[in-house]
């Protein structure tokens, strides 16, 4: 009998209710994994045949006949018919509430033509007539002529109610005429702080938002019940699950949702999650003591909070990513802090203990991020609280060591260098051809020794993480293109990207010690995976399925094949 999650929840019951036989619980496995390869991610045993499992931990690593040498009556045998397990996944950065949505949401993710994106959003329109907006996400600026929307080609698609569909990287809006007359935006509008509202030469808004400028249509559309929401979450955490995922960095999360989150995962214990709160601007000691409040009541179990995100600066598409150079056609970006207000904000909350992860995409961005990570640490004699930087996108090639020698993890996104239609005719040109050259360099970072761990930023990419690795292996689309991948020099191998999706991915959330690698007294987070990444050639490492997740000892998933 192949036991389930409720079988060992009830046996854990069963245990700790009455206590099982002292023999039974000092000699026998619960369950062992036989016949297949186990790469743990541990340089100590790197490899084995089999696995044993006892509770929530690994048991054992050996050959298929010690494993079976550990079980007892009742142990669970799982034939792997030379299948690959690996340490359960973690990504490193993704937002589960919006992933959570975007799984049934009007999304326009792989649609890199502008007739693409017109049938997606007039079937959507037409399959939903009930609901009061068309809202949705994931276009690529690559789809419109000039690189942005228009109010024109969406008034074309949805004219009977108010539509409002945002950029795959969140940055942009492009809203129709009836949006932007319910947000009483004209041409005598101001543009808000920190954003721009797009206008024709003739000061007409054309329907494209920018940045801030997005929330005078955002703050129209229709909120999410508390019941929606704790269905986007829980169809999240499900879907996670069914990625191979085990664990994930939240990066970013409020106070309401942490306790709706905590109720999710209380009903389906299928992940953990290391939240990050939102950073305030040069922190007041109420609200660091809030946030503290915060960290105390969610630091055991499934869903810990240790961490604190903020934004440095934009993205490369919307020319907000703040660069040393200036982008084509001008500007340099915009950087949401000075310097002195950054050192401030980071240096309070290394003061009190936390972990800060920095949204940091240009060159400029990074180098202000480190350079505040070093004067927090100088300041406070603080070390080893590894801080992080979120995207590492264009770092100068000299500011690479500054990762290693100052203890900051390089916190990358495995498909970030996907190359279609809108990276290569919209991001790449947006660089330029030197900036091009050092952007997404993830073979790079790792030469420089830093620790890089992968995430997906999920939903700005998928969280499905087989397919990260088959981005940073190939650094080509499904289809192959371009032939030899884009900046082929920094192709990783599997292992590297298995490792950053582990092991190092599980440092970069502090939780090393217990999960990213297959040890025994480690937690029992593992994956079943076909066929072997290991193995197969390159261009099929995206068909990979995830067979069985366990976290903990108890599956989470698995396939109906398995
Ligand atoms: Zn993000």
């Amino acid at each position: 009998m192949k036991r389930g999650a409720l079988g060992l929840a009830a046996a854990a019951m069963a245990a700790a209710l009455w206590g099982a036989p002292a023999a039974e619980r000092a000699g026998s496995a619960d369950r062992v994994f036989v016949g297949g390869r186990i790469w743990t991610g541990d340089p100590a045993r790197p490899a084995a045949e089999a696995l044993a499992v006892r509770g929530p931990t690994v048991l054992a690593v050996g050959t298929s006949a010690e494993m079976r040498a550990l079980g007892g009556e009742g142990t669970d045998v799982v034939d792997l018919h030379g299948r690959l397990v690996v340490p359960g996944f973690v990504d490193g950065h993704l937002h589960l509430l919006g992933g959570g949505f975007a799984l049934e949401q009007l999304r326009l993710d792989d649609d890199f033509t502008f007739a693409a994106v017109a049938a997606r959003v007039r079937k959507w329109a037409a399959t939903h007539p009930r609901k009061p907006w068309v809202t949705g996400e994931g276009w690529a600026y690559a789809a419109f002529p000039g690189g942005l929307p228009t109010r024109a080609q969406l008034d074309a698609l949805v004219r009977d109610r108010p539509a409002f569909l945002g950029s795959y990287d969140g940055h942009t809006a492009w809203a129709n005429t009836v949006a932007l007359r319910l947000a009483g935006i004209t041409r005598e509008t101001k543009d808000p702080p920190g954003g721009a509202i797009v206008r024709d030469d003739a000061g007409e808004p054309t329907g494209t938002l920018k940045e801030e400028a997005m929330s005078l249509v955002e703050r129209l559309v229709p909120k999410p019940t508390p019941l929606e929401k704790e269905q986007a979450w829980t169809r999240a955490v499900a879907q996670a699950a069914g990625w191979g995922l085990t664990g994930v960095q939240q990066a970013g999360i409020d106070e309401d949702d942490l306790a709706v989150l905590a109720r999710v995962l209380d009903a389906q214990p299928r992940l953990r999650v290391y939240a990050a709160l939102h950073m305030e601007r040069e922190p007041t000691p109420e609200a660091l003591a809030r946030q503290d409040a915060l960290r105390r009541r969610y630091s055991s179990g499934l869903l810990r909070v240790a961490s604190i995100k903020g934004y440095v600066d934009g993205v490369v598409e919307a020319h907000t990513a703040a660069m040393f150079e200036p982008y084509p056609g001008g500007g340099t970006g915009l950087p949401n802090y000075s310097q002195g207000e950054l050192d401030r904000t980071v240096a309070a909350y290394d003061k009190a203990g936390w972990q800060v992860l920095l949204h940091a995409i240009g060159d400029r961005g990074i180098d202000m991020a480190l350079t505040a990570f070093e004067r927090a640490a100088r300041a406070n004699g603080t070390s080893g609280r590894r801080h992080r930087v979120e995207h590492v996108e264009v770092p100068r090639t000299a500011d690479l060591p500054r990762f290693r020698a100052d203890g900051v993890i390089a916190s990358t996104q495995a498909m970030f260098p996907y190359p279609n239609q809108n990276h290569l005719g919209v991001y790449v040109p947006t660089l330029g051809p030197e900036r091009a050259k050092r952007a997404l360099a993830f073979k790079a970072i790792d030469d420089a020794g830093a620790v890089q761990a992968f995430g997906s930023d999920w939903p700005v990419f998928t969280a499905e993480v087989v397919r990260g690795i088959a981005c940073a292996v190939t650094r080509t689309t499904v289809d192959g293109v371009p032939a030899g991948g884009w900046e082929p020099s920094q192709r990783l191998t599997v292992e590297a990207a298995l490792r950053h999706f582990t092991r190092d991915a599980a440092y970069a959330v502090q939780a090393e010690a217990s999960t990213g690698v297959l040890a025994p007294g480690l937690a029992a987070d593992l994956v079943v995976l076909s066929p072997d990444i290991l193995r197969v050639p390159p261009e099929r490492i995206h068909e990979t399925k995830v067979l069985l997740t366990v976290l903990g000892g108890r599956d989470t998933y698995r396939a109906a094949r398995f």
